[in-house]
Parts: C-alpha cells; sequence; structure tokens
C-alpha cells in the first residue's frame, strides 16, 4: 500500500520498538519526514540513502529523538530547512538547555508515583541515553493545525494531535488519501501518552480526545513511524479506545480491592516486567489514572511525598 511518491527507509534505533520509519519523497521538495535518533548506526544508515537521494526539508511528527534525533545534523550539514509542530518545534530549539530541568521532572513524577529507589538510578540513565540521542535544533518552519507544506510534489495538511506528546503532528495529503502518523496512530503498538511529569498530566486524556476527533477525519492510508502501513485507520482507532477504557476498568476494580501508589498498581497491572519497560509501565499507569481521577472514578492523595490512589466511594464497599 505504499504510495508510488514515498519511499520507506528503515532507520535503526536502540529501543524495543525497533526501526523508526524514515519516509523519503522525491521531487520539486525532496523530503524527509522523521529522520531518526542521533546515534552513530542511524546516521550512518541515513547518510548511505542522501549519498543517491537529494534532501531540502524535513519535518518530524514529533519531538521524540527516535524520530526527531538527526534533524540539527541535517539542517547544519545539508542545509535542510526543517519543520514541526511549533509545541515540539519549541522542545527541540531548547534541547540541551532544558535537558537538566526534563530529567529533574521525570524523576520527581517518578519518586511521586512511589517508583523505589533502586530502579530510579536505572530510569535516570534510561533517561539521559535518551537525551544524547537528540541535539538542539531551531525548526525553520513552525507549523499549526490546518498549516500546509509541500513535500516532494504534493500538499501535506497539518492535523494537530496532542496526546502521544503535546506538539505530536499528523501530515495529510491534500487529496486526503495518505497520511503520516508518527507515533499518534501505530497498527499493533498502543502508543505511549507519556504522563510521568506534572507538565504532561493531561496527556492521556488528551490522546484519547485526539483519537476520538480522527475517528471523524478521513485519513487514507497511514503510513506510521514504526511498522507497517495499513488502512484500516477506523479499526485501529476504535480498538485503541477499547484498550484505554478495559485497562481503566481493570485499574479501577484493582484499586476498589486495595488502595495503592501508581507503582505498586502497575506491578499488579502489568507483573514482572524488564527493567527497560518499567518506565512506560508506569507512564501508562499514570495517563489512566489521572483519566480515571478526571471521571470522578478514582481519588488521589499526597502520602509522604508519594500520591496514593484508591477508587472513589470505595470505603463504603
Ligand atoms: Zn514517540
Ligand atoms: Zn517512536
Amino acid at each position: 500500500v505504499l504510495p508510488s511518491w514515498a519511499e520507506r527507509w528503515g532507520i535503526p534505533t536502540p529501543f524495543p520498538v525497533g526501526d523508526v520509519n524514515t519516509f523519503y519523497l522525491a521531487g520539486k521538495q525532496p523530503a524527509l519526514v522523521d529522520p531518526g535518533p542521533k546515534t552513530p548506526k542511524a546516521w550512518q544508515a541515513l547518510s548511505a540513502r542522501l549519498a543517491h537521494a537529494k534532501v531540502r526539508r524535513i519535518v518530524f511528527t514529533h519531538y521524540h529523538a527516535d524520530h526527531s534525533g538527526l534533524s540539527a545534523r541535517l539542517q547544519s550539514d545539508f542545509g535542510v530547512e526543517v519543520a514541526a509542530h511549533r509545541i515540539d518545534g519549541e522542545v527541540l530549539a531548547h534541547w540541551g538547555e532544558h535537558g537538566e530541568e526534563r530529567q529533574r521532572d521525570y524523576g520527581e513524577g517518578l519518586r511521586r508515583a512511589g517508583v523505589p529507589s533502586e530502579h530510579m538510578e536505572q530510569m535516570r540513565y534510561g533517561g539521559l541515553k535518551i537525551e544524547a540521542m537528540a541535539d538542539t535544533c531551531k525548526p525553520d518552519i513552525l507549523l499549526d493545525e490546518g498549516d500546509r507544506i509541500q513535500l516532494g510534489d504534493l500538499e501535506f495538511e497539518a492535523l494537530h494531535t496532542p496526546g502521544h506528546t503535546a506538539g505530536s503532528l499528523l501530515l495529510r495529503s491534500a487529496d486526503k488519501r495518505a497520511t503520516f502518523s508518527g507515533d499518534t496512530l501505530l497498527e499493533r503498538i498502543t502508543p505511549n501518552a507519556v504522563s510521568v511529569r506534572a507538565s504532561e498530566r493531561s496527556a492521556l486524556p488528551a490522546y484519547l480526545n485526539t483519537l476520538r476527533r480522527l475517528q471523524q477525519e478521513p485519513l487514507g492510508v497511514i503510513l506510521p513511524g514504526h511498522g507497517n502501513l495499513f488502512d484500516n485507520a477506523p479499526e485501529v482507532i476504535r480498538l485503541a479506545l477499547r484498550h484505554a477504557e478495559v485497562r481503566q476498568e481493570r485499574l479501577e476494580r484493582l484499586l476498589r480491592e486495595r488502595p495503592g501508589t501508581a507503582w505498586s498498581v502497575a506491578q499488579r497491572l502489568f507483573g514482572q516486567l524488564p527493567e527497560n519497560q518499567l518506565f512506560l509501565a508506569v507512564s501508562e499507569t499514570l495517563g489512566h489514572l489521572e483519566a480515571l481521577r478526571r471521571a470522578g472514578r478514582v481519588e488521589s492523595r499526597s502520602e509522604g511525598g508519594v500520591d496514593v490512589y484508591e477508587a472513589s466511594g470505595a470505603a463504603q464497599v
């Protein structure tokens, strides 16, 4: 289903998700969507491709390093124009400058979630490795909902889809027959609306709203940030919404049995997880707990600097 105007280049990432899909569009405005992470392996793979392909413009779908990391290098070495949504564009524009503060905020969020100190060090190390996979890059073009941008020979429309990150972007072809989705829509993976820092508390509720909005949008074939292309977006969205509903019902049930921190309830929800998946497990749990709290189904209180959750009305049960 890959449209004739796009090439898919698999660029390696060190994350469990595997390659990132970097899309190349030849033509009047030769362009890349999501150049990949700043790692030696990714650069090797990308520069081998660029030896045979001219590029003038790149767009990153969101600021995560596996998608945006090489933007700065392409901007400085190849003189390409960089475009992004204005929110995530600002994040990458201040990437190095805000790194320490960002990691401190993640640490604070994980502590409040009740993560034991022996796991904190590992997560902190993971965070620092990710910081190093992107360079500060000031985008030349900041996009907003409804803006148009030419990639290759085609015109695309920006859809602002907050959730996975606050400035996540979909790029839909003007004929509405194809859409680059970044990590907002993936065929087999439920994207994580990272919810650890105090500033990202509303990420999961925002993501669910984005999914409900996208149910109403013609998107055509989806060119996602990872994995295979797919043309059944309405079904993928329906399943993602259903998945969230089931997770939240289960969390509410677990808290009705006994209250707990996000960490303790994540253990009960996911069981034993490998160390490198703990961060995303806590993040997803925090996101659903916040959605439940907003719906009045769960309450939280601070106990010695740690947030403890319980099901609403649990005392009467
Ligand atoms: Zn991402
Ligand atoms: Zn990704």
